[in-house]
């Protein structure tokens, strides 16, 4: 042991002894405090809606009063959880405001707004000592959080972390149809505030608790709406939760990687303005309490093992806590494995906090229902040994006592080791800094000369939001790169050999030097951009734009939710991964405010040139210009000393004063010339654009109306009612985009099913919330066959028509797509993951802009074969077998007695590609689809060697060489089928210009296709 080491052994024993010693002190009886009187009348009414004794606890089977501090009664008429109440947002607003009002005890915060506008807010409960603190510990916690403002001098910390108390942040209600959240923090509120109990006390005096009350405001609300609705036709259907948030519902605990919603960067911002030590996320879908922050394996792999041992000490506790208290089915581990970074909980795991969350047991709404529960829900198993009962009467006070009591017992276990955890926390930071020279890497890096700098940009915004430091070289340099093993091919873009600049895509000549130098080293040019990973928030960089592997035979083989999310790779950005911490020497600078790619308008003409680099600022552009004539190159070409990409801008009349204005703020160059290119060209059109959504379930397409939305790219919303009733669906629309549904093709068409009552999704005095996205009378009925047929006729007509992964079975069961099949997956893995494309056919124009190879998100999509044939199967081909006969495996068999003949030679063709028909095919065969209708493979699956980016691939060679993109013509128009999604969680913005292409080039699909001769 070294002297160093030694000190630093003495110093964590030393922690550790403090620790056990505060923990000894701390513990205190939890229950009331006999010399405070309690609101008699709140108590009784408690334990009245408390269906079973044992569903409550002594932390919440009464409530102190106060002559001063109004109880949750004062706001819901009734107490917290009583049957028929849920208050929406504002009244849970202005009950906590009540609070700040009464008790000094007590601070509300707004903190930012939703995409409705509504407001969302943090309220933080303590004595009155602490919060007249706050700002100083504030700037104590500062420096835990950054030790570099220390030099990471661990004194310096003990002396911090002495004077400091922590923040545990809770957050309630992020899913809309989990709705006890509010009325349980309210009275958490309250009781903090107000009980004078030891163990309140204790929480009260040593740490700040703070309080979201609810997450998605927008989708609160709606429910709010759904349940009254509900207790206003007690005995009617009523209505699904459709839209949970704005754009999306479950998946807004998906966001913490993109973080493209407000309720992502709300809570973001809180968490780390505040520098709180622990995020604690409420949920309600399993009985009774189950703590899903230990969870199962695999574990996020990024995560510093401080925290994962943090996750056991506060779990096991409160499960240990809540038995003695003598409540059923509290358990923890269960089955959620703890890998993907992007649930909101998440946003403390990977900012040197703790995660944690809670699955409570709802009932979807207020009432007292009796609940029956299937047998892996009540069973024993080792992790629950306590599990709750097959069946009981469930209230959703019982549920308001489950939260607030795992809360208590939680903040009672943190504030006892509070100073454990404060330097748990500057350890962690700590531990992020010395990251270079401990695990690495030192850097990513982001070169200067990147082909896509918007895109680049954008992802650096991105980390930048997740409260990361990116850094400028100012100059150029060179890092060596860890040896590649002998053999091994280069794979992918990030780090070890990006496939040099693809043909398809000449990339626009830069001043910097070729930048693969040599095997082992590299050089980027001057302006190239560092992420360090000397830095506090490094472990977020690191996991965002690391590669993910999920081994196919982990014993864990329920996934919970995607497997990969590659940064760089899903923004088709190179992101450069080196170990070489040299890089950290390099001259360069912070860089300061978000990080914008510089645009321009360049030399002098009247023509003006863009080149297509699929950077998703040019659809903004596009429709910005919406006036403009534009036309696109269907050849690269070279002018002005520069590449010009197939597909590029050309505007011949243009204000070179809008263009300024664009290209400076859409971070886009533009080169004026004075003479257009002599190749061929097309209009670029403002297509319009439908985005079609049925009533069964609005989740993913929210996501593609944020990518659009967010593009500033107008598009009308419509459902698949509207499409039924509408004949001349070309009238309005060019282009109509059917994004994943996830119901099957039956469901689109037949909706809901008809008996029962009518289900309004529509504003109402009743209902204020609801309608607005969309409203209907009914929401049962769906495309149906009309709609089916007017689809139709507007392909015929010339629209487009797009469909994504379980959306193309309907273009392709009723015939929208002749000539492609689906076939059934046997043993494909491709869960939620990462997969390399290949161009099949770059002069289409759905790839302009793009290189040979892509990776794309791909979570088991359709296999599709195509065929020359209506109707036929396609896929991949077996050569006949040879039959018993004379000589070799490779010898022709030879009929005795007469000359041998020669076999004609079968004809080979590719699994993307339909098998040449022969002339036995074509005699009088109606089926066969005329060569200009065939389908148009634009981009397939890699070989399975190459197939594989990131994420879990088992079995890949079932998918592998497959079509993954399909332009098929018909009629007038075209149909276009995803086998990936183009469109995910705002991760993927790499792949959405495959659809803007397609928008902008709708009227021209045709060009650059070569046809079959026969
Ligand atoms: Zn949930």
């Amino acid at each position: 042991m070294t002297r160093h080491a030694c000190l630093r052994f003495v110093l964590c024993l030393l922690v550790l002894l403090t620790s056990t010693a505060t923990a000894t002190r701390a513990q205190v009886k939890p229950g009331r405090d006999p010399n405070q009187p309690i609101d008699e009348e709140y108590t009784k009414k408690n334990r009245e809606y408390t269906t079973e004794t044992y569903f409550n606890s002594p932390l919440t089977d009464y409530l102190p009063s106060s002559p001063k501090v109004p109880t949750p009664k004062a706001v819901l008429g009734d107490v917290a959880g009583a049957p028929g109440k849920l208050p929406y947002a504002e009244d849970v607003y202005r009950y906590m405001r009540m609070l700040e009002k009464a008790t000094p005890r007590v601070k509300v915060f707004s903190i930012g707004t939703s995409e409705e506008g509504r407001e969302m807010i943090a309220v933080a409960v303590a004595s009155e000592s602490l919060l007249a603190r706050l700002e100083e510990n504030r700037g104590r916690l500062a420096k835990l959080a950054d030790p570099r403002t220390i030099n990471l001098n661990d004194d310096e910390a003990d002396k911090l972390v002495a004077a400091s108390f922590p923040i545990y942040y809770i957050t309630g209600t992020i899913h809309s149809t989990e709705t006890g959240a509010p009325t349980a923090l309210m009275e958490l509120a309250y009781r903090l505030a107000v009980d004078d109990s030891a163990y309140v006390r204790n929480i009260r005096d040593n740490l700040v608790t703070l309080i979201t009350p609810v997450v998605e405001v927008d989708g609160r609300n709606r429910m709010v709406d759904v349940y009254n609705w509900h207790l206003a036709h007690p005995n009617e259907n009523y209505p699904p939760l459709l839209y949970w948030g704005h754009y999306v519902a479950h998946d807004n605990n998906r966001d913490a990687i993109g973080l493209s919603l407000k309720l992502t960067r709300n809570v973001l911002n809180t968490f780390t303005g505040w520098k709180a030590q622990v995020l604690h996320d409420l949920h309600e879908s399993v009985p009774y309490l189950y703590d899903n922050t230990i969870g199962d394996g695999p574990y996020n792999a990024w995560l510093d093992p401080i925290l994962t041992d943090e996750w056991q000490m506060i779990g096991w506790n409160n499960v240990s806590e809540m038995t003695k208290f003598g409540m059923p089915g509290v358990f923890a581990h269960g089955n959620f494995d703890t890998w993907s970074p992007g649930y909101l909980m998440f946003i403390a795991a990977t900012h040197n906090g703790i995660s944690r969350l809670y699955e409570t047991f709802g009932n979807a709404g207020a009432d007292t229902l009796e609940r029956t529960l299937s047998p892996n829900e009540y069973s024993r198993t080792w992790y629950r040994q306590n599990p709750p009962l097959p069946k009981t009467r469930w209230s959703q006070r019982n549920n308001n006592n489950y939260e607030e009591t795992g809360l208590l017992t939680s903040l009672g276990y943190f504030s006892s080791n509070s100073k454990l955890f404060l330097k748990n926390f500057y350890l962690k930071s700590k531990r992020s800094v010395i990251k270079p020279r401990n695990e690495g890497p030192a850097a990513y890096v982001l070169s200067g000369d990147d082909p896509r700098p918007g895109n680049q940009a954008e992802l650096l915004r991105t980390l930048q939001a997740q409260g990361v430091e990116i850094s400028r070289a100012t100059g150029p340099f060179t890092v060596t790169l860890k040896a590649k093993k002998k053999g091994s091919e280069p794979k992918g873009p990030n780090g070890q050999g990006r496939p040099a600049t693809p043909a398809a895509t000449p990339t626009p000549p830069v001043e910097a030097p070729k930048t693969v130098t040599s095997e082992d080293t590299r050089q980027f040019p001057a302006g190239s951009f560092i992420v360090r990973m000397d830095q506090p928030y490094s472990r977020i960089a690191d996991a965002l734009l690391d590669y993910q592997y999920w081994a196919p035979n982990d014993p864990q083989q329920d996934i919970y939710d995607d497997t990969a999310w590659t940064m760089g790779e899903l923004a088709n950005v190179e992101v450069v991964r080196v170990t070489d911490v040299n890089v950290l020497s390099v001259p360069m600078e912070l860089v300061s405010g978000d990080v914008h790619s510089p645009g321009a308008v360049n030399g002098s003409g009247p023509v003006y040139l863009i080149n297509h680099n699929a950077d998703n600022s040019l659809m903004t552009l596009r429709y910005q210009l919406k006036d403009v004539q534009i036309e696109a190159a269907e050849e690269a070409f070279e002018a002005a000393g520069h590449k010009f990409n197939r597909g590029t801008f050309i505007l011949r009349k243009a204000s070179v004063d809008d263009l300024r204005r664009a290209a400076s703020e859409l971070g886009i160059q533009i080169y004026a010339v004075d003479t257009a290119p002599a190749v061929a060209t097309h209009p670029v059109k403002a297509a319009r654009i439908a985005l079609m959504h049925t009533w069964l379930n609005t989740q993913d397409e929210g996501w593609w109306r944020i990518g659009l939305d967010q593009l500033k790219v107008p598009f009308a919303y419509i459902s698949t009612q509207d499409v039924a009733k509408e004949p001349n669906l070309k009238a309005k629309y060019d282009v109509i985009i059917l994004a994943p549904v996830n119901r099957g093709t039956a469901a689109i068409i037949s909706g809901m099913p008809m008996w029962g009552n009518a289900i309004p999704w529509k504003t109402t005095s009743l209902t204020p919330n609801l309608g607005k996205t969309d409203e209907t009378d009914d929401i049962r009925p769906g495309l149906g066959l009309s709609g089916i047929s007017n689809l139709q006729k507007f392909v015929q007509s010339g629209g487009l028509f797009i469909t994504v992964d379980d959306t193309t079975d309907l273009a392709v069961s009723y015939g929208f797509a002749p000539g492609v099949s689906v076939a059934r997956s046997q043993r494909l893995r491709a869960v939620g993951d990462i997969l390399r494309l290949k161009t099949v056919d770059a002069k289409s124009p759905i790839t302009y802009g793009y290189g040979d190879s892509l990776a794309m998100y791909c979570s088991n999509g359709p296999i599709f074969n195509i065929s020359s044939v209506a109707g036929g199967r396609g896929g991949r081909q077996r050569s006949a077998p040879r039959v018993t006969g004379r000589g070799t495996p490779d010898d022709p068999d030879t009929v005795q007695g007469r000359p041998p003949v020669e076999v004609p030679e079968s004809t080979h063709s590719e699994v993307w590609e339909a098998a040449p028909l022969d002339a036995e095919q074509r005699r009088n065969n109606s089926f066969v689809i005329p060569p200009p209708l065939r389908p148009r493979v634009v981009l397939r699956y890699a070989n399975n060697s190459d197939l594989f980016v990131s994420g879990l691939l088992d079995g890949g060679d079932e998918i592998a060489q497959h079509p993954a993109v399909i332009d098929t013509p018909l009629g007038n128009g075209h149909v276009l089928l995803f086998s990936t999604n183009p469109f995910w969680r705002g991760q993927t913005k790499g792949s959405y210009f495959l659809v803007f292409n397609a928008i902008l080039n709708f009227d021209s699909l045709n060009t650059g296709r070569k046809l079959d001769e026969k």
